[in-house]
């Protein structure tokens, strides 16, 4: 494809680049042996191997891949064993899908301002808080509240980020969360992971992603005595085997992203109306996020990126309380469930009703980064890139 045609005609850029049917032998070896079901056989199924390699690669103790991300996160709340209606503090600037993993658990998300880098703002959250979703936005990695339970982290947008310690995303709070849908790092359509560094936790989500069950694979599932009710979220072998495909090609991906970053600021224009947010080392660089002035030149940039054919997109989308299903608070419950929980609960934390947040939200701009292009083509991108920004 031609360099234009992919700046231009590709909605998001990430691992669908490496979708390739010559580097597929783990479906292939999954279609020869007639098996999609990952407890089918009792050898090591595509999904184990899968949920081995991730761990490794992680440092994670635990990994359990599910259908998505959704799911992940579902699980890792409904494992902390919480009661009906209990809080969960998560940002309020961040996918609608955290919100939803939230309330279908039966718990009451409450919406918590973010920083100037769009992550969580820890200094919020009130003595006692128990459970917190820390998003960690367009790979960009957010500090983790201390003495906090359960800190779930949501790595849909930062498979393979790093925080300062060392540490992997998802493997420094009770669990950890990742997304292989279309728009991800990796992608296998849709797909999820789930790593916790508990080994009960990992148990009780086993447990309760396969209907309760205490499956012993190749067999059909059983059910102790005390077994509680669950849900079907076991994954398939042949979407284990895209993600295993996909998996293999992690480090390049990351480099990529990497080089095309540097390259990008340091040939940047040097306008007083316009700042680069910055990135950790340890961050994904999924995309350059530009802050400017005012709307006005954010629009304006919008404008003359989509006139050029340069993908961009807002962060707007994003604001959740100003979503529709906050401000509706409506449910498919003849009883508004689980909303009719806390109907007096405040479930929005800001400091100034979130005004600049969306003053934040309304001069940012983001231009995503390709890691599959060679040297030459991120230059002649840049070089694109820089002529439409200066063109503002
Ligand atoms: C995509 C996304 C999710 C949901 O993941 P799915 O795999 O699409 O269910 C959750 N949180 C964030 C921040 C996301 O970007």
């Amino acid at each position: 494809m031609s360099l234009d045609k992919r700046l231009g005609q590709r909605f998001l850029p990430y691992g669908a680049n490496y979708l390739d049917w010559s580097d597929m032998r783990e479906l292939r070896e999954a279609i020869e042996q007639g098996v999609l079901f990952r407890y089918q056989t009792e050898g090591e199924s595509v999904a184990s191997r899968l949920e081995r390699r991730v761990a490794e690669r992680l440092g994670a103790r635990h990994v359990l891949a599910v259908h998505n991300g959704t799911e992940a996160l579902r699980l890792a709340l409904i494992s902390t064993r919480p009661r009906t209606g209990d809080l969960v503090h998560m940002p309020a600037v961040t996918f609608v899908a955290v919100a939803g993993a939230v309330l279908s658990s039966g718990l009451i998300p409450v919406l918590v301002d973010v920083d100037d880098s769009l992550s969580l703002d820890t200094t919020l959250l009130p003595e006692g808080t128990e459970r917190v979703i820390v998003a960690h936005m367009e790979g960009t990695v957010a500090p983790l509240p201390h003495g906090v339970p359960y800190v779930v982290e949501d790595c849909a947008q930062a498979l393979g980020a790093v925080f300062p310690d060392g540490r992997h995303a998802g493997t420094a709070g009770y669990a950890g969360t990742f997304s292989f849908h279309h728009n991800k790092v990796l992608t296998s359509g849709e797909g999820g992971l789930v790593a916790t560094g508990d080994p009960a936790a990992w148990a009780t989500m086993r447990c309760y992603h396969d209907h309760g069950s205490a499956r012993v694979p190749g067999r059909y599932p059983t059910w102790n005595p005390d077994a509680h009710y669950g849900e079907n979220f076991v994954t398939s072998e042949g979407v284990a085997a895209i993600q295993f495909q996909q998996f293999r090609h992690l480090d390049e991906v990351l480099a990529g992203l990497e080089r095309h970053y540097a390259i990008a600021t340091d040939a940047l224009p040097d306008r007083t109306d316009l700042r680069v947010l910055p990135r950790a080392t340890g961050d994904v660089k999924t995309s350059l996020r530009f802050r400017w002035e005012s709307r006005e030149l954010r629009d304006a940039a919008v404008a003359s990126l989509t006139g050029r054919g340069i993908a961009s997109w807002t962060l707007d989308k994003y604001l959740l309380p100003e979503h529709p299903v906050f401000t509706g608070r409506r449910s498919l419950y003849a009883d508004g469930f689980p909303w009719s929980l806390a109907p007096d609960h405040p479930l929005l934390l800001s400091r100034d009703g979130f005004a600049r947040t969306r003053d934040l939200l309304d001069r940012t701009l983001c231009v995503p980064l390709s890691p599959e292009l060679c040297e030459q083509d991120h230059v002649l991108a840049v070089k694109a890139l820089r002529q439409a920004l200066e063109a503002v």
